[in-house]
């Protein structure tokens, strides 16, 4: 099948109802599905747009917890939502949620818009997002397109070109609104969404057992396993950085991201970019002293490496160096950015970047020389 011009009455209803029926014995049961609660969707869905289910689970359980609505929500500072979100990246996320709650508390009584231009407007709501709250929640017939749909439709529709160009994504999303049935939308946009994810997966697809394989173009033409294109993977750039804890009776610098940097709003310990990528040097250590003394007013004397630790933020592989050293003399100075001096047993109070909690905890606990993968 090339065209949307292909689908015709007898296939929209064969589609519709195989996916439907298989959905009523093999949908997930998720715990977020328990309810049509916009908030339950709108949570989980930002959730689920960086990891897996199974890693989401605990995250929802324990957020939906301390925050069991949209005005608990909207009533916590930014730095409680982050805290709650530690370990799940993407911390703009984030905020944009916590925004986004006090918005709808303070304009629309704490209610969402049941609209997908309305939704849309909000602060980090998209296009997906918004036609998940308001098909699942509200039962608007309103398409989606997430990663497991992307696979399923390229694949039903035999689509061998790119499916995250403009065209591709233009067909995709015409296909999800020609698909959607007039009874009960969220439920049908939640079986294509399930049979995306655990039949026709990414390698190896259950072909043989897919209810909808009379449907699929794909599957007629031996196509599955190159269909979709796969994306092109961004060169990745390697970079070393030194994180830096100073020591000062017993606790130790935290400084809060500012604005507009990765990780804002987020506490770390110093961060800097090492001009190399060779390792960490003498060199490096009195460089890092005179940025210390530069940025913070502190005259500093960096003793040992406690930890090395790589990680990857975006295209970026970064090798990180955990430095421990101490003040010699000299008062934090104020550069507008908000500092703090910790004791590691206060550590669990700040939200902290997934490598600064790893530091962290080697520097509350017993200390652990080696690298960590
Ligand atoms: Fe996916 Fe195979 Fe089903 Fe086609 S037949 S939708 S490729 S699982």
């Amino acid at each position: 099948m090339d065209h949307l011009a292909d689908i015709d009455s007898n296939w929209l209803k064969r589609f519709r109802r195989n996916s439907l029926a298989w959905y009523g014995k093999h949908g997930r049961d998720l715990v977020w599905r328990n309810s049509n609660d916009a908030y339950r969707v709108w949570i989980s869905e930002i959730m689920l747009q960086q990891t897996t289910v199974t890693a989401v689970v605990p995250y929802f359980e324990r957020f939906l917890k301390r925050f069991p609505n949209i005005q608990t929500l909207a009533a916590a500072n930014e730095e409680d939502v982050l805290k709650y979100w530690e370990g799940l990246g993407y911390y703009s996320r984030a905020r944009n949620i916590h925004k986004t709650a006090c918005l709808l508390v303070e304009q629309q009584g704490g209610q969402f818009p049941d609209d997908v231009a309305e939704l849309q407007k909000l602060p980090g709501i998209g296009r997906y997002t918004a036609g998940a709250i308001a098909s699942f929640a509200f039962n608007q017939r309103a398409p989606i397109v997430e990663a497991n749909t992307l696979r399923l439709y390229s694949r039903l529709l035999g689509y061998a070109e790119n499916p995250r160009s403009s065209a591709g994504q233009k067909l995709l999303w015409e296909f999800a609104e020609k698909i959607l049935p007039q009874k009960s939308p969220g439920q049908f946009n939640q079986a294509v969404m399930d049979l995306g994810a655990t039949v026709c997966t990414p390698k190896a697809p259950s072909c043989p057992h897919c209810p909808v394989k009379n449907c699929c173009a794909a599957f007629a033409n031996n196509l599955q396993e190159s269909i979709p294109v796969p994306a092109v993977r961004p060169k990745i750039t390697h970079v070393e950085e030194a994180s830096v804890a100073v020591g000062k009776r017993g606790k130790f610098l935290l400084v809060k991201r500012p604005e507009g940097e990765r990780w804002a709003g987020l506490w770390d310990f110093p961060r800097f970019e090492l001009p190399e990528t060779n390792g960490i040097t003498a060199g490096n250590y009195q460089e890092l002293e005179f940025q210390l003394a530069d940025q913070f007013g502190l005259e500093t004397a960096i003793e040992t490496v406690v930890t090395e630790i790589v990680h990857s933020v975006t295209r970026y592989r970064i090798r990180l160096y955990c430095l421990q050293g101490s003040v010699v003399s000299g008062r934090i100075k104020s550069n507008g950015t908000e500092t703090a001096w910790v004791s590691p047993t206060r550590f669990e109070e700040y939200p902290l970047s997934v490598t600064g909690r790893k530091f962290a905890t080697l520097l509350a606990g017993s200390r652990q020389h080696g690298v960590e993968q």
